[in-house]
């Protein structure tokens, strides 16, 4: 086994710290820790936080929020389903957390609490539909330190440069109960991507955030660093999160699926669907919410740079994925959408959350289906772009953010608070990163994210 560390930590101190986490406005996942032995009454009580914590930028800037200054306190309370704890026994002391709900001193859940955010929006969506949300978030990265000098896409080669981090780090998903499914090199120097099975939707949030942690944790054991920023190069491709989603009925139906109709697609699927398409320009707000992410988002780099609904088109925005009718394995259990404009600057639960939203409001004011596009947005000529309704999407943030605030209903979904906060965080990165060159902002952001 190959572990480059200096790791001293020994199992015969009998000293185990526990650490609640907690995913802020900026994407960033912040916590505090505790010595094992206390776990039982820090379950109840939680651990102290402090609510401008929230607004701190992914470049630890504390922006001018009226909100939020010196005063008031918060608990981080644990969510005994999300327990963490991963031990390769490599050397270093097992990576041992909790994910936590943000409460205020009389225990009631705090209104900028993300984690909360996304199980109201959750709540209210299967009050109105009747249905359940699964999903998963599909990850790529890179390593910033060359692990191959074999650079062909999805190459055996790479693969196997890609080692032993690959299999530390499956084993580590399995360790966490997340059950991995695929695990490969990409397209980009350096780049792979993994998967899980999905979730129902809150737990997939946590689980986005689980993976990376774990992912972080595995290379820096290995002496390696690994970044999931939406662009670490002028070269080469981005790293997407592209967010899967499926809708179940209470009989355990996809309510997507329709076996009877031109792609599989269901009038309440169309209907989902038209929500995300037409709300899009306003959700990229949260689901690239950072400078660099509109670096990724451009034509010709698979990712998403239309308001464009495709069935196995990767230039599409929002996807419906392949199906394969051949193993016996029912279409109706496969079939579902990929979200495709997220990153990893994005809080999980955040971009969950207003995507949820969205197509609610598409099956609630039940919107016309938006048309299947199979080809490159980019390549269609103008006035088909305007026959299909395809736009391109915000350019920069600043651009992301004036859609969203003038976007009703995105912008009544926070509460003034909210909205507030948010916005100072990300006017704060966009003032801070102002004179950075393309190739600056991918040097910062990499080392971030
Ligand atoms: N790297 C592409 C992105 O930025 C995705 C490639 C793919 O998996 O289709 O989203
Ligand atoms: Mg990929």
């Amino acid at each position: 086994m190959s572990t480059d560390n200096s790791y001293s930590w020994r199992k015969d101190f009998h000293l185990e710290l526990v650490t609640c986490l907690c995913t802020d406005f900026a994407g960033i996942t912040r916590g505090r820790a505790f010595p094992e032995k206390l776990l039982q009454s820090k379950l109840k009580s939680g651990v102290g936080w402090v609510p401008v914590n929230q607004t701190i930028t992914a470049f630890d800037d504390i922006p001018a929020c009226p909100y939020w200054g010196a005063h008031g306190d918060l608990r981080l309370v644990p969510d005994p389903d999300t327990a963490t704890r991963i031990d390769l026994d490599m050397g270093a002391p097992p990576l041992h957390f909790y994910l936590c709900n943000i409460l205020d001193l009389n225990g009631l859940p705090w209104n900028l609490c993300t984690r909360t955010f996304l199980r109201n929006a959750f709540s209210r969506f299967t009050e109105k539909t009747g249905c359940l949300v699964i999903a998963a978030f599909e990850h790529e990265f890179v390593f910033l330190n060359s692990v191959s000098s074999a650079k062909a896409g999805f190459s055996y080669q790479a693969g196997r440069y890609g080692e032993p981090f690959a299999t530390f780090f499956v084993t580590a998903l399995e360790q966490a109960g997340l059950e991995p499914e695929t695990y490969l090199p990409e397209f980009g120097e350096n780049q792979f991507e993994f998967t899980c099975k999905p979730a129902f939707a809150p737990k997939a949030a946590d689980n986005a955030v689980i993976t990376r942690e774990i992912a972080r944790d595995v290379a820096r054991q290995l002496g390696q660093t690994i970044s999931f920023s939406p662009r670490t190069s002028i070269k080469g491709v981005g790293n997407g999160v592209h967010i899967h989603i499926s809708l179940l009925d209470t009989d355990g139906r996809n309510v997507l699926y329709d076996e009877s109709s031109e792609n599989g697609l269901s009038e309440t699927g169309g209907y989902f669907a038209a929500g995300i398409i037409k709300h899009l320009p306003a959700l990229l707000a949260f689901t690239a919410p950072s400078v660099i992410s509109y670096h990724r988002l451009v034509p010709h780099q698979w990712s998403a740079a239309y308001t464009c609904f495709g069935d196995k088109n990767r230039e599409a925005s929002l996807r419906i994925c392949p199906v394969e009718r051949f193993s016996g394995n029912p279409v109706a259990a496969q079939y579902h959408f990929e979200y495709r404009a997220a990153d990893a600057s994005a809080n999980p639960y955040l971009a969950l959350a207003v995507i949820l939203l969205a197509g609610l409001e598409g099956i609630e004011r039940k919107l016309p289906a938006p048309p299947m596009v199979s080809t490159d947005p980019s390549e269609l000529s103008d006035s088909e772009k305007e026959r299909l309704d395809i736009k391109r999407l915000p350019v920069s943030l600043v651009e992301a953010l004036e859609v969203m605030k003038n976007t009703n209903p995105v912008n009544s979904w926070f509460s003034q608070e909210f909205m507030e906060s948010y916005l100072a965080v990300k006017y704060s990165e966009i003032e801070r990163v102002k004179d950075d060159d393309e190739a600056a902002l991918c040097d910062r952001y990499r080392n971030i994210f």
